[in-house]
C-alpha cells in the first residue's frame, strides 16, 4: 500500500513537472509571439434571427505558431492570463479588431465588433485609458464597439468594475456577458454592473430540443432579458431547429456554425457577399 501510494505521488511530481515545464515554455513562446507578430484575429458574424441580416461580429484571437499553425485559443488563453500576458494580447486583439473594422468603414461598410476581454484585464489599472487611446488611434467608433467580459466577472469587485466601465460607457462602449447562465452571480450584483447584452452560453443552446431543462433555461434568460430590457444574443447555433426555437421564443441574434464559423477578414468579406445574396 505504502509503496503503491509512494509510487502514485511520484508520478503526480513527474506530471506535475513535466505539465509546468510545458506552462514554462508556452508562456515563454507567447511573450515571443506578441513580439513577433503571432497574434491574428478572425470574426465571426452575428446575424438577425429573423431576417438572417448581419449585425456584427464577434472577433476571436488565434496563434498563428510557425510550426504549429493557427492556434485556438484554449491553447493559451489560460497561460496568458495566469502569466499576465493576457494585457498585451488583449491590446493588440484590439488594436487588429479595431483596424480591420477602420478598414471596413472606410470601405462603406459597418460592422460593429465584439471583443473578448478578460476579468485580468478589466482589473487592470489604465485598462480605460488604453480602450480609448486605442480607439482613438485606428478611428474606430466607440458605439460600434462592445466587450465581452464572461460572467465570473459578477465575482470581482463591482465598485472596482463599475469605475472601469465608466469611461468606457460614457464613451459610448457596451458591454456583454459572455457565457451567461454558467456562473454563480446573483442578478441583483449583475444588475449592478454596466451590461446591456447576454450571450447565451452554448451548452444551452445545444440543449434545446434535447433535453426539457435547456428548453425552460433558455425560454427563461430570454423572457428576463426582455423584461430587464437586456440585447441577447445566442452563441453556438449549428442547427435550424435551435434557430427556429431561439427565433420563436423571441431571440433577436444569433451567431454559430449555422451561419458561419470564425473567418480572417478576407474570407469574412467573401462570405458576406455571398450570404447577401442568401
Ligand atoms: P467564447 O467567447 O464563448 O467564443 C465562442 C467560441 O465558440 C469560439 O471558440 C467560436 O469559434 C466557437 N463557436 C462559435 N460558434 C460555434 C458553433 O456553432 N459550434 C461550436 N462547436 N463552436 C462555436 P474559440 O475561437 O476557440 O474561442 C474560445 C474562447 O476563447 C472564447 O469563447 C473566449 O472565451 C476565448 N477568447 C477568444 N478570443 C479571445 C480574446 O481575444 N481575448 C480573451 N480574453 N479571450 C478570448
Ligand atoms: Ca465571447
Ligand atoms: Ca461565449
Ligand atoms: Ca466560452
Amino acid at each position: 500500500k505504502r509503496t503503491g501510494g509512494n509510487r502514485a505521488s511520484f508520478y503526480n511530481e513527474i506530471e506535475r513537472n513535466s505539465w509546468s515545464r510545458d506552462r514554462i515554455r508556452l508562456e515563454a513562446e507567447l511573450k515571443n509571439a506578441l513580439l513577433r507578430d503571432e497574434i491574428a484575429i478572425v470574426f465571426q458574424p452575428k446575424v438577425n434571427c429573423e431576417t438572417t441580416q448581419v449585425v456584427g461580429a464577434e472577433v476571436l484571437a488565434r496563434w498563428n505558431h510557425p510550426e504549429r499553425g493557427m492556434i485556438a485559443p484554449g491553447g493559451f488563453i489560460d497561460v496568458a492570463e495566469e502569466s499576465g500576458l493576457i494585457n498585451r494580447l488583449g491590446d493588440r486583439v484590439l488594436e487588429l479588431a479595431c483596424q480591420q473594422g477602420r478598414i471596413w468603414l472606410d470601405e462603406g461598410m459597418r460592422m460593429p465588433l465584439a471583443v473578448n476581454v478578460s476579468i485580468r484585464q478589466l482589473e487592470k489599472p489604465g485598462f480605460d485609458r488604453r480602450v480609448l487611446d486605442i480607439l482613438e488611434h485606428t478611428g474606430f467608433p466607440a458605439d460600434q464597439l462592445q466587450l465581452e467580459v464572461t460572467e465570473t466577472v459578477a465575482m470581482a469587485d463591482p465598485d472596482r468594475v463599475a469605475a472601469v466601465t465608466k469611461p468606457l460607457l460614457d464613451a459610448g462602449i457596451t458591454f456583454a456577458i459572455d457565457d451567461f447562465g454558467t456562473g454563480y452571480s446573483s442578478l441583483a450584483i449583475l444588475q449592478r454592473l454596466p451590461f446591456n447584452t447576454f450571450k447565451i452560453d452554448r451548452s444551452f443552446v445545444w440543449g434545446i430540443g434535447e433535453d426539457q431543462h435547456s428548453d425552460s433555461i433558455v425560454q427563461t434568460i430570454l423572457a428576463m432579458a426582455e423584461s430587464l430590457n437586456y440585447e441577447v444574443v445566442a452563441e453556438g447555433v449549428e442547427t435550424e431547429e435551435q434557430r427556429d426555437f431561439l427565433r420563436n421564443n423571441g431571440c433577436s441574434t444569433a451567431q454559430g456554425f449555422l451561419f458561419a464559423r470564425p473567418m480572417p477578414a478576407a474570407h469574412f468579406d467573401a462570405w458576406l457577399e455571398r450570404h447577401a445574396s442568401w
